[in-house]
């Protein structure tokens, strides 16, 4: 899972950031408006943390440009004690949820699970391909009772396929989720990762296997009756 983290304090964002990453999600982090429309427009982020005081724009403002473009992953607010009137004016203008400085890591975390799963169910406790299950929140695969050790770029790419059962997966779009936007990464970086995945894959059995589409990306897919 791959969160945009909008905010201006250097020391919250590193500490958001690696709260985050500990917990096995991947952080974007831009320090004001035009850095996080700029994430925005080079890949895909489940969800937005939003500070509404940035440097360079009201942060409520980027959420109301975000809506009206039909952005509609959701975005928890990051406000300052006491701003009861913008934290109003957030949900009013499409915020999911908020937090009050100061919040615990943890707290934010099962918020933004929370905010994920009220969306349609695209979080639930699990994803699935065939025999494999894919625990969510506990970063965890297993084909039948088989465990599959994954490293953390293995397990964000097989979550970012299983997401998209179904639809090809950008090559690209794999790159700036396992790497980051702009990431500097050798032509075959993926590649590897790919491979890797695949060959834990075979080993656990259950036929789940990943399709290369050439030219475009990857698809997974669980052989029939699976
Ligand atoms: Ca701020």
């Amino acid at each position: 899972m791959r969160i945009l983290l909008v905010e201006d304090d250097p020391d919250l964002a590193r500490e958001l950031v690696d709260a985050l990453e500990r917990r096995g999600l991947a952080v974007d982090h831009a320090r004001d408006a035009e850095e996080g429309e700029a994430f925005l427009r080079a890949t895909q982020h489940d969800a937005l943390l939003l500070d509404l005081g940035l440097p360079d724009a009201d942060g409520l403002t980027l959420l109301r440009r975000l809506r009206a473009r039909g952005v509609t992953r959701p975005v928890l607010l990051l406000t300052a004690r006491g701003a009861v009137e913008a934290r109003i004016q957030g949900l009013n203008a499409g915020a999911d949820d908020y937090l009050v400085k100061p919040f615990d890591t943890d707290e934010l975390h099962a918020r933004i699970l929370a905010v994920l799963r009220r969306q349609g169910g695209y979080v639930g406790e699990t994803l699935s391909c065939g025999a494999l299950v894919f625990d969510i929140a506990g970063r965890q695969a297993r084909i039948g009772t088989t465990v599959l050790a994954l490293s953390a770029r293995e397990t964000e790419l097989l979550e970012l396929l299983l997401r998209r059962q179904g639809s090809v997966v950008p090559k690209r779009l794999a790159e700036d989720q396992l790497f980051g936007v702009g990431g500097d990464l050798g032509s075959n970086a993926i590649e590897v990762y790919v491979h890797r995945l695949r060959k834990r894959l075979a080993e656990a059995g259950g036929g789940v296997r990943i399709d290369t589409v050439r030219g475009v990306g990857y698809m997974i897919a669980a052989a029939a009756g699976a």
